[in-house]
This record gives C-alpha cells, sequence and structure tokens, in this order.
C-alpha cells in the first residue's frame, strides 16, 4: 500500500456527521453556495471557545467579535450536521462538501524533514476505521494541500475582521467578508431567491 493507497472504505455509520464538528474553510463555504445555493447564514454556526474543546486556544482562525472569541462551523442539528439528510443519511451536499470531510478520517504521515510519505488512518477518532477497502493516496494529498493551500488567506481575512470593533458587530458579519468577494457565489444565493444577508 504505502504511498498509493490506504486500507479504508466507510461504512456509512454516520459518526462523522453526526459527532464530529466539521470547521470549513471560507472557500469550502463558498463553494457548497455555489454548488448548491444554500444560505451560508443558514448553514453555518459560530460557536464559542466553551462549545468546542478541539481547537487549540491560540489557533489563528478564532474571531474577535468586540473580544468575544468564535470559530465557524457548519451548522448541527439535534440529528448532526446541517447537511445530513434525515431520510436517505447521506450527505446532501456530497459533491460540495468541505476538505476536512473528505479527509476525515486520514492523516498526513511525513518525516522529519517534512516530507510526504503517505496517508493512514487517525487513531483519535470515533470512525470504527474499516480496512476492507483501497483508497488511492495521491489525490487525497491534493485535498490536503489545497487546503493548506488556503490557510494563510483564511488566517489574513480573520485577522482583518479581528481589527474592527464597532458597535453591533457579529460573527455572521465575518461571511460576508469573503462572500462579497464571490459574485458567482452571490449570484447563486439570488437565484435560490436568498438575500447576501437576512435582515
Ligand atoms: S457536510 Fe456532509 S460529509 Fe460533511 S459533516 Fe456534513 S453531512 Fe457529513
Ligand atoms: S465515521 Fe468512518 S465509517 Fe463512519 S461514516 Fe465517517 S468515515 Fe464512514
Amino acid at each position: 500500500m504505502g504511498k498509493e493507497f490506504v486500507r479504508f472504505q466507510c461504512h456509512h455509520c454516520n459518526h462523522c456527521c453526526t459527532e464530529v464538528v466539521c470547521l470549513p474553510t471560507p472557500w469550502d463555504v463558498l463553494r457548497i453556495v455555489r454548488g448548491t445555493g444554500a444560505d451560508p447564514f443558514r448553514f453555518l454556526e459560530f460557536l464559542r471557545p466553551d462549545e468546542i474543546c478541539e481547537v487549540e486556544a491560540d489557533d489563528p482562525t478564532w474571531l474577535d467579535v468586540n473580544g468575544a472569541k468564535y470559530i465557524m462551523a457548519l451548522r448541527r442539528t439535534a440529528d448532526g450536521c446541517f447537511f445530513l439528510d434525515k431520510a436517505t443519511r447521506f450527505c446532501a451536499v456530497y459533491k460540495h462538501r468541505p476538505i476536512l470531510c473528505r479527509l476525515y478520517p486520514f492523516v498526513i504521515e511525513e518525516n522529519a524533514r517534512g516530507e510526504f510519505l503517505g496517508f493512514s488512518l487517525h487513531k483519535d477518532v470515533g470512525c470504527p476505521r474499516h480496512r476492507d477497502g483501497r483508497v488511492p493516496v495521491a489525490p487525497l494529498h491534493a485535498l490536503y494541500l489545497d487546503d493548506q493551500g488556503h490557510q494563510a488567506e483564511y488566517q489574513a481575512l480573520v485577522r482583518a475582521f479581528n481589527e474592527v470593533r464597532q458597535p453591533g458587530k457579529r460573527p455572521e458579519d465575518f461571511i460576508e467578508t469573503f462572500l462579497e468577494t464571490d459574485a458567482v457565489a452571490r449570484a447563486c444565493l439570488q437565484r435560490a431567491g436568498r438575500n447576501a444577508r437576512p435582515a
């Protein structure tokens, strides 16, 4: 297997879509909006530090809203992720889902020099990690690099947002900072009969 394949097959137990909080990047959000016309003001939520323990206190994607911290996440309902179809128990935005969802439960393996070795299955996740399949490593690596490539830009967006202090500032205002740069996503929202921002 090594560098070319990792032994795994998803058995659709739904653990990752019900028990795991997904933290999308702005580019994940825009891809979902473009592909589905879904309203980001409905499918996102902003969690406070006491609502999510997996994110380090110094993570650079914490939003600062006049001194209060929030992080952008896919909204969860009593049934799990906002996009988990209640009837089929499959992802309703599968083709457009966030990169984190695509990489779960894989973890990258690198040597001490930071050189890519391959992927293995993350040990600290609730996935049953069935080994009866073969997943090609190259597309996983491309996804990983794509995600990493956006991190600096994501952090720059957060820094700019965090510098603004004004009465009435809300964490949802962060959505505007990247939605307003994407005419295609805004057009998709308009076609779906949604305003870019709720009243
Ligand atoms: S976006 Fe889809 S794959 Fe990702 S957690 Fe939600 S339902 Fe699961
Ligand atoms: S936890 Fe693992 S087996 Fe279950 S749905 Fe997610 S990826 Fe598939």
